[in-house]
């Protein structure tokens, strides 16, 4: 969404192979730099595009059919039997809400359909308090329950609603560079609405630069850039997803224990970390904290992040001593 890579053709020096497209309403783009010559690209990408499809089948709320969409329409509040895939997904979004005292929360999707941002209309005003609090009743990672030897997952009230799209593009990222390492891929950058992973060198033999822009809702400058390889990024941003009532700004981004769009200075927040999947979720519960708790989560958990402020004197940015350091593994892994 916000990362561009840095590219310039002039100076390659190696053949690059592209493939692109859409999946989770949004684009998704391949690079594989010098790919062997025994590697059958064909088949590859319909591979890629596959592993997409299958992801999208399990975890997308904006598709009625996919698997978490016939579990959140599932009435009971008995276990109910679901593949190993969405159990895995599930229980691991589920540690991220305890490493983050629920800051990130997958069951956060009652508030956020409520605040149109799921798969119905968009509205145009603030729900009344009343809905939020009924809202809230329903949210909270506690309630839910995974039994992955089972697999088979529990909502404590069928009001709960599962919402994987803070995990699943960066989860996708990881399913496709996964692929690309079984094919023997050592060279390549996945990104998918702007949460990334590359491995490996550029077409010009270096590590990959990643342009971090200007959070503006146009593309704004680039801003700072790291010379990365076999670490993902993921970006949350409160300025690209959002909607303007009586003057205010409500993003997509939600604070799971107050109900509303998070509402602070900051602006963006950028994850480096060893998993898509992680920085992904991580970067959205940095951002739903705020500029002073989030850095402090990001110390605490020695999370290489990097935040952008908004002020009077224009955006500011700071980061973790991890990011500072180059430090990417996540150490807060269980
Ligand atoms: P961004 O690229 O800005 O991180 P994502 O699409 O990755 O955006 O994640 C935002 C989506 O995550 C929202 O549209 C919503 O569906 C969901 N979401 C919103 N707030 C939370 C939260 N606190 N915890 C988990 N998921 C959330
Ligand atoms: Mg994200």
């Amino acid at each position: 969404m916000l990362l561009a890579v840095v590219a310039c053709d002039r100076d390659s020096v190696h053949v690059t192979q592209d493939l692109s497209g859409h999946t989770m309403g949004t684009t998704f783009n391949v690079m594989l730099v010098a790919p062997p010559d025994d590697v059958p690209l064909d088949s590859l990408r319909s591979d890629i595009i596959a592993a997409l499809e299958r992801v999208e089948n399990i975890a997308s709320t904006f598709r009625e059919t996919s698997e978490l969409s016939l579990f959140n329409a599932n009435a009971s509040t008995d276990w109910i039997e679901v593949s190993t895939e969405l159990c895995q997904l599930v229980f691991q979004a589920l540690t991220v809400s305890q490493q983050t005292d629920g800051a990130f929360d997958i069951t956060v999707g009652p508030l956020v359909n409520l605040w149109g941002f799921g798969p119905d209309p968009a509205v145009d005003e603030p729900p009344s308090v009343e809905l939020i609090n009924a809202a809230l009743k329903h949210v909270g990672y506690r309630r839910l329950q995974t039994n992955c030897e089972r697999p088979a997952i529990r909502k404590s009230s069928v009001e709960m609603y599962i919402d994987l799209s803070g995990w699943a593009k960066g989860y996708a990222v990881d399913q496709v560079a996964i692929l690309l390492d079984m094919n023997g891929l050592e060279n390549y950058l996945v990104e998918i609405g702007g949460e990334l992973r590359v491995r490996g060198y550029n077409a010009k033999k270096q590590t990959f630069a990643i342009a971090i822009e200007k959070p503006m809702p146009e593309h704004g400058e680039e801003y700072s850039i790291v010379g990365l390889s076999d670490v993902s990024v993921a970006t949350s941003g409160d300025y690209r997803n959002y909607f303007e009532s009586g003057g205010q700004r409500y993003s997509h981004m939600i604070d799971p224990r107050t109900g509303h769009p998070t509402n602070h200075e900051l602006a963006s927040v950028t994850v480096v970390s060893d998993t898509t999947a992680f920085a992904d979720a991580m970067a959205t519960a940095l951002l739903v904290l705020g500029p002073t708790d989030g850095l402090a989560l990001a110390e605490k958990l020695a999370i290489a992040a990097y935040f952008s402020v908004r002020t009077d004197q224009g955006i500011q940015s700071f980061s973790s001593s991890a990011y500072s350091e180059g430090n990417f593994a996540n150490h807060a892994r269980m």
